[in-house]
């Protein structure tokens, strides 16, 4: 049983830590399996070009230096931590209208990665070759930020296109999303220390990539609360049930023993 989160910024975007710094943080919390997940922005939009501009997302430039870091590190994550480290990125496609913007995150297979492509044509060409679709913060993620809520309007058109919705990002937990009996998993959203203390996701299988995309696709997931703490804290565990998921809220000192 081993903590996972697939949902974390470095520096190639807007995240505090480079990636090998990230590697040994998640390592030394033993962290069985994370994933990397720079925003790659549409460069076709507005929004998008500002961004590429302000160097806050992953571009053309720099996604092969990315891919290339991943692999190196993919296999120092494992040999030093025992940690699977999964190369990913964020999707993202900005507009003024929240109504209009979708982040979506692409697990294990980033050959020939377009951002400006849509989920749905990214989707089958990730899929076919055995990579991951999981729709990012899908409703309001309760901060004042930019929403994103394209796909959470177009959720029945994309039940075969996405294969997890996240339940939580950060330390939000999504009610609706809970509910809506779509296939869910819980990320952090990690873009600096402090967003540690956060919902992840509990798994039960082998450390090998195909085991963690089965676990997600068929739901054998549990989720945690993850509490990072300076000093020892007392232990409150308790239940909480979401539309037949069971949520495990546990506040633990700084490692969580699972
Ligand atoms: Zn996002
Ligand atoms: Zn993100």
């Amino acid at each position: 049983m081993y903590l996972a989160d697939f949902h974390i910024h470095s520096n190639f975007s807007d995240g505090k830590l480079s990636i090998p710094a990230l590697v040994d943080y998640f390592g030394k919390r033993e962290f069985g399996a994370i994933a990397i997940t720079d925003h790659f922005c549409e460069d076709t939009s507005l929004i998008g070009k500002a961004s590429t501009y302000l160097g806050v997302t992953l571009n053309r430039a720099t996604f092969p230096i990315y891919c290339e870091l991943l692999k190196t590190e993919k296999a120092r994550a494992w040999e030093q931590y025992g940690m699977m480290l999964i190369p990913g990125v964020e999707i993202t496609k900005n507009s003024i209208s929240n109504h209009r913007s979708a982040h979506f995150l692409v697990l294990g297979e980033l050959e020939g990665i377009d951002p400006n492509k849509d989920i749905t044509e990214t989707s089958d060409q990730v899929r076919a070759k055995g990579g991951l679709v999981i729709a990012a913060h899908p409703v309001s993620t309760q901060k004042l930020e930019k929403q994103t809520y394209h796909l959470w309007d177009r959720r029945e058109g994309l039940r075969n296109k996405v294969d997890a919705w996240e339940v939580a990002s950060g330390p939000y937990l999504f009610d609706e999303v809970g509910r809506s009996g779509l296939p869910v998993i819980a990320n952090s959203d990690f873009h600096q220390e402090r967003n540690m203390t956060s919902w992840k996701t509990v798994l039960r299988c082998e450390r090998r990539q195909d085991a963690i995309f089965e676990a997600i696709k068929k739901q054998k997931l549990e989720f945690f609360f993850y509490r990072e703490v300076k000093r020892r804290e007392s232990y409150h565990p308790q239940r909480t049930y979401y539309g037949g998921v069971e949520l495990a809220h546990q506040r633990m000192g700084n490692l969580v023993s699972v």
